[in-house]
């Protein structure tokens, strides 16, 4: 459902329930009103005519009172003989009658009629006389003779009502009877009035009402009414008339009947004898005000519903539904992506507060949508346009030179040794590291543009991260290679101030190659490939330079490709082989124990030494293999040896730290040992600092557990890395290895002396062993001597040598330094 039409269903009713209250009730009022007149009215006007009837009932027989009296009219009555009383008497008599006609012209007939019923005198109104003369046996004659009653009154009730009167005319003749005597009857007077006026009353009452009045006998057998009176009304009439005759004391009683399914509002009033006069008002009538009021009371009714629907239309439309449908079309907007679509919805608070809070939410929407879209094309770490981005930058920057017949320059960017730094330090400082880098480069690049080019708008836009330490310079616009090589070495000048990144302080320096387009390639596949193939260059140059890509570099990388696949073959056919340096105890100048050194035994290019490919394997990660197989050797030819009789030694095996990393290397020690029955007091590993300084906390744990086997632990190339000997007591370290170029310097700075004791000194005082590397001359020997070393291995002694030559070398030191040795 629409809102507009939800508002309605609630309001609506809140405004129309009301208004039909009132409408009812006034309606109600007005129809008790109405009814209440309309029975007053009919109350009234029966009241009226009733009391008219009476009066002029008592005037009819105050009239016959007064002709009664008459002395004309008694003379008349009182002479016997006939003659007289005709000849003499009853002209006057004749004349009062018709005086009495004059004064009441509604007296059709007066009469005097003898008591045996003969009518003598008799006067009528012109063209009335209808009697007959002899009314012996008239109805009124018997009744009076047989009652007591001196007056009778009847009524006719048809077209011309009339009121007829009779009187006993009882009088003495006080000539001829005594006191005493009673009066005797003389004879009767009769009036015979005519109603008219009563139909007049009647018609003109309430006739307008529409009403029904009537003056009937109570059994229905006589009646005249303000209208036709049909048979069957009289009979309802008559009814009423009979069933309510106990309540007619009440005045005012009336009731309701109907008649043919109409309702009429009735009530009557007893005139005299059996004579009533009724009334009757059609309900409808009554109703008619009502409904004409209740009609316009339907007309307000809807007019008001009819406005106040509109006004809530338009109040609705104008406060909440225009503002929502603003809100959901600016919603659509934004879920269409139009991220900058403002909403005003007015002034009222509510929707201030509401147009603000979409603002800003449309605005934060904006902005992360931008923070998105930048993320998406940039790196998240240095903020520099990512590889995606690159390609694109680089295919514009392409397209403009092809069409400008220009020259660019791709620089392929390499941080050196940052692995180490990496491992040495943590993620956190490498991350670090990187940043500044990135930082460092951006504004090398912008500071100066004599990038040879006037537009250098997109300066930082140039600068991309491919991943990892790899990073991008795109130049576009250059007029020859010198451009791309001055860039180059500012890159290379910029690395030469120190980077201080947390704590630590360190130099770091990078390696360039460069591609040209068009010279060296012309897509940016070909470029990338070229301006990495360069890179490499640089980094087999020695690193810290630059170099331009050059055909013959593909050679280098062919062979890179071509050694990597070499180097599984050599593990896959056992072309590595292990040679042993021999440790000496510096005191007793006893054997103590030896390194075991890969090497690859390589089918056409001989005997290759580890630095060659170790870094290669690791890379690769062919290292597991190879680390793997130099552990399982080593200690089968120690267990080997043992047998043999060589006692009392430690075989030195070197672990990678990348074998940390991605190998079981507890489990690895495990096996070698189970496998070749090696006891563990026999095996020390050499590890890297970076094992150790490692963010990974699960590195220090695999420690512990291959201390706990009874494995040695040592340092290796220790004073390389960046930890120090209070970082190192947290690790079950037995001996530290101290680097062979801190032994080769040894002789020239006495620093270096310095350091070299302190450490050693430290170093006992944490209760490590100290061996130290690369030994090569006396003197190098008697200061370490001086300085309490506890081992040595260099080539002072001895250089790395085969197994064959390992035993003899270990016959000949046991001759010299124990008189003997045990093998055989
Ligand atoms: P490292 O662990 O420091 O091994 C000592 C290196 O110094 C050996 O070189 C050894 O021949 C050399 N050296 C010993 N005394 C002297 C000396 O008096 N003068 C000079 N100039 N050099 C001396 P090598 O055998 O070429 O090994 C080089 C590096 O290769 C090793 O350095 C080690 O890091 C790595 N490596 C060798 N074998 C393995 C291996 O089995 N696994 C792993 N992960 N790395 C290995
Ligand atoms: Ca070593
Ligand atoms: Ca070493």
């Amino acid at each position: 459902m629409k809102l507009n039409n939800k508002f309605i269903c609630i309001v609506l009713p809140l405004i129309i329930l009301p208004i039909l209250l009132v409408g009812f009730n006034a309606y109600q009022y007005l129809y008790q009103n109405s009814k209440t007149k309309a029975l007053f009215v009919m109350h009234s006007q029966l009241d009226h005519v009733q009391q008219q009837l009476l009066q002029e009932l008592r005037l009819v027989q105050a009239n016959l009172q007064l002709l009664a009296s008459d002395t004309q009219v008694q003379q008349y009555a009182l002479t016997e003989d006939e003659y007289n009383r005709i000849g003499i008497y009853q002209p006057a008599v004749l004349k009062r009658f018709h005086k009495y006609h004059l004064a009441h012209p509604n007296y059709l007939e007066i009469r005097f009629v003898l008591p045996d019923g003969f009518q003598e005198s008799y006067w009528s109104a012109p063209l009335h006389y209808q009697g007959d003369k002899d009314e012996a046996q008239s109805v009124w004659l018997k009744t009076l003779k047989h009652s007591n009653l001196k007056t009778i009154k009847e009524l006719y009730l048809d077209q011309q009502p009339l009121l007829k009167a009779y009187q006993e005319l009882r009088i003495k003749n006080q000539a001829t009877e005594g006191y005493h005597d009673e009066k005797q009857l003389r004879g009767y007077l009769a009036v015979t009035v005519q109603l008219n006026w009563l139909l007049e009353a009647m018609k003109d009452r309430s006739s307008e009402q529409g009403q029904l009045m009537a003056l009937m006998h109570s059994n229905g057998s006589q009646a005249v009414g303000n209208s036709k009176l049909e048979p069957k009304i009289r009979q309802v009439l008559a009814q009423y008339i009979t069933d309510s005759s106990a309540a007619l004391n009440s005045q005012h009683a009336s009731a309701e009947i109907s008649i043919d399914q109409e309702s009429y509002f009735i009530s009557s009033r007893k005139v005299w004898g059996e004579y009533f006069l009724v009334a009757m008002i059609p309900k409808a009538q009554v109703n008619m005000a009502a409904q004409k009021l209740s009609s316009g009371l339907i007309f307000i009714t809807l007019s008001v519903i009819a406005i106040t629907l509109i006004l809530i239309m338009l109040v609705l439309r104008n406060t909440v539904v225009k503002p929502l449908q603003l809100l959901s079309l600016a919603s659509k907007k934004i879920g269409e992506g139009q991220l900058d679509t403002k909403l005003n919805l007015g002034t009222s608070f509510e929707f201030k507060e509401l147009s603000t809070s979409f603002n800003l939410m449309s605005d934060k929407l904006k902005k992360s949508a931008q923070e998105i879209q930048f993320m998406a094309y940039h790196d998240s770490l240095t903020r520099l346009p990512n590889r995606r981005m690159f390609q694109y930058l680089l295919s514009n920057n392409l397209a403009s030179a092809k069409r400008k017949k220009e020259t660019l320059a791709l620089l392929f960017l390499d941080l050196d040794n940052f692995k180490t730094i990496n491992d040495d330090l943590g993620h956190e400082v490498g991350d670090l590291l990187l940043k500044s880098f990135a930082a460092r480069i951006s504004t090398t690049l912008r500071e100066e543009d004599t990038i040879g080019k006037d537009d250098v708008t997109q300066d930082l836009d140039l600068v991309s991260r491919l991943g990892g330490d790899e990073f991008t310079v795109v130049l576009p616009h250059l007029h020859n290679h010198v451009d791309a090589s001055v860039v180059a070495q500012r890159i290379i000048k910029a690395m030469q101030t120190v980077f201080k990144i947390e704590n630590h302080q360190f130099y770091v320096s990078t390696s360039i190659g460069i591609a040209m387009y068009p010279a060296d390639a012309l897509d940016i596949e070909g470029l990338v490939k070229c301006a990495d193939i360069a890179m490499y260059n640089a980094k087999n140059a020695g690193r810290n330079t630059y170099k331009f890509y050059m055909q013959s570099m593909n050679v280098a990388i062919i062979n890179r490709v071509k050694h990597e696949s070499e180097l599984h073959t050599a593990i896959e056919k056992k072309q590595l082989i292990l040679h042993f340096q021999p440790q000496v105890n510096i005191q007793s100048k006893g054997f103590y124990g030896v390194e075991a050194l890969v090497r690859w035994m390589h089918p056409q290019r001989g005997l290759i030494p580890p630095n060659d490919f170790i870094t290669l394997a690791e890379e690769t990660g062919m290292i597991l293999e190879l680390g793997k197989w130099v552990l399982f050797e080593s200690c089968r030819k120690a267990k080997a040896w043992a047998e043999l009789g060589v006692s009392n030694f430690k075989v030195s095996v070197n672990v990678s730290s990348v074998q940390f990393q991605r190998q079981d290397v507890t489990k690895l020690v495990a096996q070698a040992l189970q496998e070749s029955q090696l006891a563990a007091e026999f095996l020390t590993l050499e590890i890297t600092e970076s094992v150790l300084m490692s963010a990974e906390d699960s590195n220090r744990q695999t420690l512990l557990d291959i201390k706990k086997m009874g494995v040695s632990l040592a340092i290796d190339d220790f004073g390389t890395g960046y930890s120090s000997l209070s970082f190192l007591r947290q690790f079950p370290v037995d001996t530290l290895k101290i680097d062979r170029a801190f032994i080769v310097q040894s002789n020239r700075e006495p620093e270096v002396r310095a350091i070299i004791s302190a450490i050693i000194t430290m170093a006992h005082a944490l209760k490590l062993t100290v061996v130290a590397e690369g030994v090569e001359s006396e003197s190098e020997l008697e200061f370490l001597i001086s300085s309490d070393c506890d081992y040595v291995q260099g080539y002072y002694y001895s250089k790395p040598l085969s197994e064959d030559k390992f035993l003899e070398f270990y016959k000949k030191e046991m001759v010299n330094t124990q008189g003997g040795s045990n093998i055989q």
